[in-house]
């Protein structure tokens, strides 16, 4: 497996994937669409984010080590509420509620302290309604009216996927970006490894885990996970 070259194609479909984002949000603009993100806004970065293990060597490489260990701590809480929730709606619904903010947040500013090497869930999620509508709960605490008139715009505006107020195009513009990890996930190592961003940000300095995905069989990394106790579904997907 060649690091440097992974990370480096990881940051060129990052880079792909933001100038073709910032072309879309342009012509959007100038037909009077509106996009509510901006600097500092940041109710959506205590959602659980999906990574592929490409995107986690790439953010590993980046880190300090003071940031790597904010993560660690971070990824200890996943792993305890991963083990705990016995759904994955209650997974995502306690990640919100117990395990919280993204270490990489800086919350006095609300900026992203790792901005140009997010992983590219963080950069496909703009949201097309006022940010208070990405809150966690926000939707469990609208009143019936509330939650019909948010479903109606919704459904009847072509720019969301009839269920969310994200924008459904700047979410689909990221597939070719999805597509590339699993190639390269593929080609290198022969499985590809997607889960949880803190978990397996951490993972990327575990050598056991590392060695594991040296046996290039979906059943086999699995079971010498399992062995090495650093495997929970949820958290870890062995494809
Ligand atoms: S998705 Fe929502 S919370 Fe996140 S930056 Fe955009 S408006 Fe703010
Ligand atoms: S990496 Fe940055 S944008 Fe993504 S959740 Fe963390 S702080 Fe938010």
């Amino acid at each position: 497996m060649n690091q440097k070259n992974i990370t480096k194609e990881v940051r060129k479909a990052y880079q792909k994937y933001d100038d073709q984002a910032k072309r879309w949000i342009e012509d959007y603009t100038a037909q009077e669409g509106r996009i509510y993100c901006q600097a500092g806004c940041f109710k959506c970065c205590d959602m659980p984010i999906r990574i592929s293990w490409a995107e986690a060597l790439t953010i590993s490489e980046s880190l300090t080590e003071e940031q790597f260990a904010r993560i660690q701590r971070h990824a200890n809480k996943v792993w305890v509420n991963a083990h705990k929730s016995k759904t994955s709606d209650e997974y995502a619904e306690n990640h919100r509620k117990f395990v919280g903010f993204c270490p990489l947040l800086d919350r006095a500013s609300g900026g992203c302290t790792l901005y140009g090497d997010r992983p590219i869930r963080c950069r496909d999620t703009y949201s097309g309604m006022p940010a208070h509508f990405c809150g966690a709960g926000a939707l469990e605490k609208m009143t019936p009216p509330e939650r019909k008139q948010y479903q109606r715009i919704v459904r009847s505006d072509e720019v969301f996927d009839g269920y969310s107020h994200y924008i459904a195009p700047l979410e689909d513009l990221s597939m070719p970006a999805w597509n590339r990890f699993s190639l390269i996930m593929k080609r290198e190592m022969g499985v590809q490894i997607w889960g949880d961003f803190w978990y397996l940000v951490t993972m990327t300095r575990n050598a056991d885990f590392a060695e594991a995905l040296t046996l290039k069989n979906k059943r086999k990394v699995v079971q010498k996970l399992q062995e090495l106790g650093l495997y929970h579904e949820e958290i870890v997907q062995v494809e």
